[in-house]
């Protein structure tokens, strides 16, 4: 069965709609996202483009500041502290990556925790470990909503997390991990020097792949009725296409699907979801939800 991230987030984002339309009445202001672009990178572009698009569906404010590739790590920090001092601006997030002489741990650390929406500062990081409130990162954030909505059983399941970056394998594993729901799995976090990895990936009952290799996960390396769930965005020219771009998941859908009790599809899965674990947190923010007052 499909993990319709498309049929969810349509369904979330109706819910976030009237949500924000709640604050507007009681504050007199939109919840407001501010996103930070540097450069031109094709991907970068096209997320940054969805974030803006999806905040003005939802009746959010959104505000893009665009640097050439060439601004200097101290222009960006500035500009950094100055959304971060801004009382109108609830979220801000800066695209990853970031031009070589820009160094993208000053920039998390800088952002203000309590306007880090992304949920990538070591602040929301550190209470997330604790299950405190904090803002979960968003794509980790939009993988759980998924999960919850479709009811998938997580409770003593092997989940299996292949990719262990920052923002995606790494949280997810301490997720999965964590006494709630969706949670309470036991968690192997896998990587490059993972050994056996197509062993410790058939053990599998939840499968959460985020590697950055078009169909790595192959259908030997997929029990029979487990739960599959593809982070990969992978791009490649196409000349079928309008936009001139085919997107390929992690897994090999095809062979995989007729195996798994549920898959996601790419498109139409975990990006989609990802746009509303940001809704999400930069909703939660403007309620003041997280941290209060302080
Ligand atoms: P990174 O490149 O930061 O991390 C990739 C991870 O995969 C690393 O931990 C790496 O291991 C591991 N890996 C690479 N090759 C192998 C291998 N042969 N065997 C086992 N593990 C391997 O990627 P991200 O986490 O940022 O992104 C992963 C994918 O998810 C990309 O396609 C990205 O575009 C997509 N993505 C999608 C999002 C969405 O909204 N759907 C959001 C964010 C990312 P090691 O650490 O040892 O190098």
């Amino acid at each position: 069965m499909l993990l319709d991230g498309k049929y969810v987030s349509e369904k979330l984002k109706e819910e976030i709609t009237a949500e924000a339309a709640a604050v507007l009445a009681t504050t007199g202001r939109q919840p407001h996202l501010a996103a930070i672009l540097v450069g031109h990178d094709g991907g970068s572009e096209t997320y940054v483009a969805s974030k803006m698009k999806n905040c003005e569906k939802v009746g959010f404010k959104s505000t893009l500041v665009r640097y050439d590739e060439s601004v200097s790590e101290t222009e960006l920090l500035a500009k950094i502290e100055e959304i971060n001092r801004d009382p109108y601006v609830d979220g801000l997030i800066v695209q990853l990556p970031l031009p070589k002489h820009i160094d993208p741990e000053k920039v998390t650390a800088t952002i203000d925790h309590h306007k880090d929406v992304d949920g990538f500062h070591p602040v929301n990081l550190g209470r997330m470990m604790r299950n405190l409130p904090c803002f979960i990162p968003a794509t980790p954030y939009g993988i759980l909503l998924l999960l919850e909505e479709y009811k998938i059983e997580t409770s003593g399941k092997h989940c299996v997390v292949v990719g262990r970056s920052n923002i995606v394998g790494s949280p997810m594993s301490i997720l999965m991990a964590r006494n709630a729901y969706p949670g309470n799995c036991t968690v192997t976090l896998t990587h490059s020097r993972t050994k056996n990895l197509d062993d410790v990936v058939r053990s599998a009952d939840i499968i959460i792949a985020a590697i950055g290799k078009k169909n790595f996960i192959t259908a030997g390396m997929v029990k029979e009725g487990a739960v599959v769930i593809d982070v990969g965005i992978n791009r490649e020219t196409s000349a079928a296409t309008k936009s001139g771009y085919k997107l390929y998941g992690d897994v090999d859908f095809e062979a995989v699907a007729p195996k798994c009790a549920y898959i996601t599809p790419v498109p139409g899965g975990v990006g989609l979801m990802t746009i509303i674990g940001l809704l999400k947190n930069t909703l939660a923010s403007a309620k003041k939800e997280i941290y209060g007052n302080d």
